[in-house]
């Protein structure tokens, strides 16, 4: 909790916004203009909730605005699926782009012009060095580069070759358009960056128009000064690739200029955030798909029963900062409890349930008053059904207790939430000797759950009636790999944890939680954590997933598992 709280100290205000404030202040602008861009390459991950959040909060809070700008420049690796999927989840999260819209294919002409300024002015050539070649004379990071065999054509020559990759003639990777820059540049991305490739494959927009596609870094750019964008935020690994966007800002009859900021990239223990990595876990069936309740996409976060205001109230406390830092997980859960301890409804569920006959309770049963919600009366209360014979928690008795343990034990009694008070009288077992009944006795002058003459009891267990109450299957979710800071590079599926979902067939629910199969809103079970209906649940089959336990258990989850 003190990392939770030393975060929210620090968050509030960050150095973007401190730019954003001192260039409305000298009124370089007077609407601030952001944008989310991301590649439909995949499901947004809670990394890009950060950004989402920054980008759309920053447009918010300065009365501006923020676009939605698919970054579509790759027709190999993209789709609609991923389209619909982001548009999804950034609305989910509370955001809204309005009319505003918008992809990098929009501009695929107007890039495609501009690539031919630059052949006319003598800044770019068709290079026909096959890749291997033009890789390995890109030198390295302590080695300059050496300048292409084709780096001198003429400009009606590169012209020629460049309208006619355009149009189809040659295949697949046979050539490429590159900026010329500087080979000898100490920064790698201004020895002479590909502008254009040619892919012959059909794009989810444009159809079989094109037969090149701008690079990313070609695009990108150039898209926020056409859309005006006024802070172009991004992740600090293209810090390096800053200085090439302003030299296309320089050599091309840009509308604006926008200036680049760049801020630290989230990552958290126990996960990996990375579109490859979690690409890989779907196809390879480490997981049931892309919004599986252990993924940490917003579909997998949202279908484990996290709300939106979890995920706005987590990016806010973490902050934005300029240097890479890793966020203990354990923050986020923080933000889970926090925003469902005010939302989530009250009820009653026994997971690893145990019988116990009340031997002195004669009738047909009762209906005792449980409140929704402990801090809100407006939430109301609801009728739970006593009798004879109900299911209580098996890790709440103990038949050889230890010292501290206050639940219960034979002869001990305790408190059965909004019930009576209870005592156990006789222990049964099977012939293996496991403990698979008890017989315990009541007291009726306790109904409620408060002695008339004043006497105490150490704990309040939770408890389902054995016949009205629902079975349920309880999905657990544990942290998806066994290390703080999994690899995330080659062979990183064998940092995964193999017991990452613990299954739990047969708990029992109380009736109200099988009414309600339509709401699809997270409850507390009492004393055991935040849950929500799994959409793979049928009216016969309740399949509840836990989305996070009551208490910060985390490190001691991971080591058991
Ligand atoms: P890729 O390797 O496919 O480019 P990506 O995660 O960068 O993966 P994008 O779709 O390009 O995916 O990301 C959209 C935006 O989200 C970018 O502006 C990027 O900087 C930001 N973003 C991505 N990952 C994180 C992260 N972990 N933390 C904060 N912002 C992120
Ligand atoms: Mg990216």
């Amino acid at each position: 909790m003190a990392i939770a709280e030393q975060a929210i100290a620090e968050g509030g205000r960050d150095f973007i916004r401190d730019i954003v404030q001192a260039d409305l202040d000298v009124k370089r602008h007077t609407t601030v203009v952001t944008r989310f861009p991301p590649e439909p390459n995949g499901y947004l991950h809670i990394g890009h909730a950060k950004s989402i959040c920054l980008n759309f909060g920053i447009a918010e809070e300065f009365g501006g605005r923020c676009h939605l700008r698919f970054d579509d420049t790759n027709p190999a690796r993209e789709e609609q699926e991923y389209i619909d999927a982001i548009e999804k989840d950034v609305r989910w999260l509370g955001f809204d782009w309005g009319k505003h819209l918008f992809h990098a294919s929009d501009y695929f002409d107007r890039l495609y012009e501009w690539a031919e300024v630059l052949i006319t002015s003598g800044k770019a050539y068709i290079d026909d060095q096959p890749p291997e070649q033009m890789r390995a004379s890109r030198g390295t990071l302590t080695e300059p580069g050496r300048n292409s065999p084709f780096r001198d054509r003429s400009v009606d020559e590169n012209l020629d070759l460049f309208r006619r990759m355009k149009a189809g003639e040659f295949d697949n990777g046979a050539r490429v358009l590159r900026a010329k820059i500087d080979m000898g540049s100490g920064n790698i991305n201004l020895r002479d960056p590909t502008l254009y490739r040619i892919v012959k494959a059909p794009h989810p927009r444009t159809g079989t128009k094109w037969s090149i596609y701008p690079s990313y870094d070609f695009a990108h750019g150039q898209s926020d000064a056409i859309e005006g964008i006024t802070h172009s935020i991004c992740t600090l690994e293209f810090e390096d690739h800053r200085p090439l966007y302003e030299w296309f800002l320089e050599n091309l009859p840009v509308p604006t200029k926008p200036h680049q900021y760049e801020f630290a990239r989230l990552n958290i223990t126990y996960t990996v955030l990375s579109k490859r990595v979690l690409t890989t876990l779907v196809r390879d069936d480490h997981v049931k798909g892309w919004d599986d309740p252990r993924m940490p996409t917003i579909a997998g976060l949202r279908r484990r029963g996290v709300p939106p205001a979890a995920i706005r109230d987590f990016v806010r406390r973490i902050g934005v900062a300029k240097a890479n830092s890793v966020v203990d997980a354990n923050v986020l859960d923080f933000s889970i409890r926090e925003a469902l301890n005010k939302t989530a409804l009250r009820r009653m569920a026994v997971l690893r349930p145990l019988k116990v006959v009340i031997e002195n309770y004669e009738g047909p049963g009762e209906e005792l008053d449980a409140v929704n919600h402990p801090d809100n009366p407006d939430a109301g209360s609801r009728k739970i059904k006593f009798g004879r014979e109900l299911y209580i928690e098996h890790e709440d008795f103990m038949e050889n207790p230890p010292k501290k343990f206050f639940r219960l034990s034979p002869g001990m009694e305790v408190r059965l939430r909004y019930a009576y008070f209870i005592t156990c009288r006789e222990v049964v077992k099977d012939a293996a000797g496991l403990v698979t009944e008890l017989r315990c006795s009541y007291d009726p002058a306790t109904r409620g759950g408060n002695a008339p003459d004043g006497r105490k009891v150490k704990a309040t267990i939770h408890w389902v009636s054995a016949k009205e109450s629902k079975p349920a299957e309880v999905r657990v979710y544990h942290p998806l790999f066994n290390k703080p800071d999994p690899s995330g590079g080659e062979g990183f599926t064998d940092d995964l944890n193999p017991h990452s979902l613990e299954i739990i067939g047969d708990a029992r629910v109380e009736p109200a939680l099988a009414e309600a199969t339509n709401a699809l809103e997270p409850v507390q079970f009492e004393r055991q954590g935040y849950f929500i209906l799994d959409p793979d649940s049928t009216p016969g089959h309740l399949v509840f997933n836990r989305t996070v336990g009551l208490r910060d258990t985390f490190a001691k989850e991971v080591t058991r598992s």
